[in-house]
């Protein structure tokens, strides 16, 4: 189903069950779970916080894997660049408190 037109569907009915699963598993092990918006962490410099001209963005920018900051000049890998940029908005989130 993943290759028909319903891919987009199979694939968020997916995600859904994972991140229901996860919830759960985190909540049964006293463990905080957040859920954050990934916009931009790939296109985000995770060193300076900007993000530059160098950066992968759109379509195009799917099959850049490895790139560098033209702002800073650190040499990032795409995923752990973007995991980074993440993991940042989730302590932004934990340092103002997440509602119960
Ligand atoms: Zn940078």
């Amino acid at each position: 189903m993943a290759k028909t037109k319903m891919a987009k569907s199979v694939l968020d009915a997916g995600w859904g069950t994972l991140k229901t699963m996860l919830e759960y598993k985190c909540a049964h092990a006293g463990i905080v779970f957040e859920e954050i918006n990934e916009s931009y962490t790939t296109q985000t410099c995770s060193c300076c916080g900007n993000i530059p001209v160098s950066s992968p963005k759109g379509r195009a920018g799917l099959r850049i894997r490895e790139w560098t900051c033209s702002n800073c000049g650190t040499a990032h890998d795409r995923d752990v660049n973007a995991a980074k940029n993440i993991l940042a908005v989730g302590h932004d989130r934990l340092a103002v408190g997440i509602p119960h």
